[in-house]
């Protein structure tokens, strides 16, 4: 038999016990889409994909880092990538959208955040994506910061329906989750 009084210890303990820092969470997605150009190499992820027609695009058109840098920016309430570096600013022509990621990994750390996990899904009817995905995780692990198993690209196609299905163009959606440890408030 337990006495009431040690219970209620044992209750009184538990946040010190267990939780010693309060984390707080914030989440964020993002969806680009980008037409197919001539004379355009195609990027996506962070790699290029050989023989394949390329999207139009002020930077690099990279339409999965910029729904990356959408995700980020929108987890922590910083508006959107067209913000952040307009098309109208000739220092962003023909960039590499992984400077748009680091910018926007530079805002998230700021503020004190870190990744917890990314998921990118890019839908296009064509190329076919698949041998280059492992290669794409990769560089959106390196980019975020974060171990391989927190970061997931994966693609599927658009099965002859709409503007992706018609191979018109290539659209991407990308989640991410943050974390920060905060201090424990109103502890013991
Ligand atoms: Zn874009």
């Amino acid at each position: 038999m337990i006495r009431r009084g040690v219970i209620d210890d044992l209750t009184r303990a538990r946040p010190r016990l267990y939780l010693p820092a309060v984390r707080s969470f914030r989440i964020g997605q993002g969806f680009d889409v980008h037409p197919f150009a001539d004379g355009r190499r195609l990027m996506l992820a962070g790699v290029e994909v050989p023989g394949a027609r390329g999207l139009a695009g002020h930077s690099d058109a990279d339409a999965a880092l910029h729904a990356v840098t959408d995700a980020l920016l929108g987890a922590i309430g910083a508006g959107d990538i067209g913000r952040h570096f307009p098309d109208s600013d000739p220092r962003h022509a023909g960039r590499a959208s992984a400077d748009f990621v680091r910018t926007a990994m530079g805002e998230v750390r700021a503020r004190g955040y870190r990744v917890a996990n990314a998921d990118v899904t890019i839908l296009a009817e064509a190329p076919r994506l698949a041998p280059l995905l492992d290669r794409m995780r990769a560089v959106v692990a390196e980019l975020l910061d974060v171990p391989l198993d927190a970061a997931n690209v994966k693609a599927t196609r658009g099965e002859g329906l709409g503007a992706i299905g018609r191979g018109e163009g290539i659209a991407a959606q990308a989640i991410v989750l943050l974390e920060r440890d905060d201090q424990a408030v109103g502890d013991g």
